[in-house]
C-alpha cells in the first residue's frame, strides 16, 4: 500500500513553513511521497488578491527542485471551484483505490475544518496529518460537534514549530525589509528578481 502525503496550498510563496510540515509529514507518518498541490482559486481566498498562478508555480518548482517531495499540477489546470473535497476523487483516479492519503495541514487549517467545503466528505477520503502552529489552540468539542469523527482521523506531527505564515512573509517584504531564509534561496532570488510582494504592488 503507498501511502502518500497531500500538501495543498496557495503557497504564495511557498516558505519554510510549508517544506517543514512536508518533511515532518514524510518522516513521521512514513510516506512514500509527499505531493504539493498549488489551488488555482482556493475558495476561502475568493476576492483577496493572490499572486499569478504563473508565478505561485514557478516559485513552487524552485522550491521543490532539491527535494524528496513532487509537484502535481492537477488542481490549477481544472476547472473552478477548487475545493479539496472534489480533488480528492481526481487524485484518487491518478493513484489507484490501494493508495493510503494524508491530507496536510498546519493547525490553523485544522481549526478552520469547519468552513470548508463539505469537510464531513472531505475525512471519508484521507487522514489528516497535523503540524502544530505557535499560537494556534483547537477547541476540540467545538470541532467535534461541528465535523463528528474529526479528533480520530488526526495523526499529530511532532517537532518543533515554526511561526511563518505567507502573509507575515507578505507584509515583511512590503514593510521592506529581507525574505533571505523565509524563503528557500532559490525562491528568495525570484522574489527579488521579479520584484514580487513589494510595497507598490
Ligand atoms: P497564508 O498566510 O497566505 O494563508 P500559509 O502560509 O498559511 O498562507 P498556505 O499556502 O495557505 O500557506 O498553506 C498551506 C498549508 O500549509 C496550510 O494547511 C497551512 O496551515 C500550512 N502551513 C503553512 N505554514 C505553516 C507553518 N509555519 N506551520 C505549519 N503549517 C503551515
Amino acid at each position: 500500500m503507498q501511502r502518500i502525503g497531500l500538501l495543498g496550498g496557495t503557497f504564495d510563496p511557498p516558505h519554510v513553513g510549508h517544506l517543514w510540515l512536508a518533511e515532518t509529514a514524510r518522516e513521521q507518518l512514513m510516506l512514500d511521497e509527499v505531493v504539493f498541490l498549488p489551488v488555482g482559486l482556493p475558495p476561502h481566498k475568493e476576492g483577496k488578491a493572490i499572486t499569478a498562478v504563473s508565478h505561485r508555480l514557478a516559485m513552487l518548482q524552485l522550491a521543490l527542485a532539491d527535494s524528496p517531495f513532487a509537484l502535481n499540477t492537477l488542481d490549477v489546470q481544472r476547472q473552478p471551484p477548487h475545493t479539496t473535497v472534489t480533488l480528492l476523487p481526481l487524485l484518487r483516479q491518478q493513484y489507484g483505490p490501494e493508495a493510503a492519503f494524508w491530507w496536510l495541514i498546519g493547525a490553523d487549517s485544522l481549526r478552520n475544518l469547519p468552513t470548508w467545503v463539505q469537510p464531513q466528505q472531505i475525512l471519508t477520503q484521507c487522514r489528516l496529518g497535523v503540524l502544530p502552529r505557535p499560537g494556534v489552540e483547537i477547541e476540540w468539542s467545538a470541532l467535534e460537534t461541528a465535523v463528528p469523527g474529526v479528533r480520530a482521523l488526526v495523526d499529530w506531527l511532532d517537532g518543533p514549530t515554526l511561526a511563518i505564515s505567507a502573509t507575515t512573509v507578505r507584509q515583511w517584504a512590503r514593510a521592506g525589509h529581507s525574505l533571505r531564509y523565509l524563503l528557500p534561496a532559490a525562491v528568495w532570488h525570484y522574489v527579488r528578481d521579479h520584484a514580487l510582494y513589494r510595497r507598490e504592488s
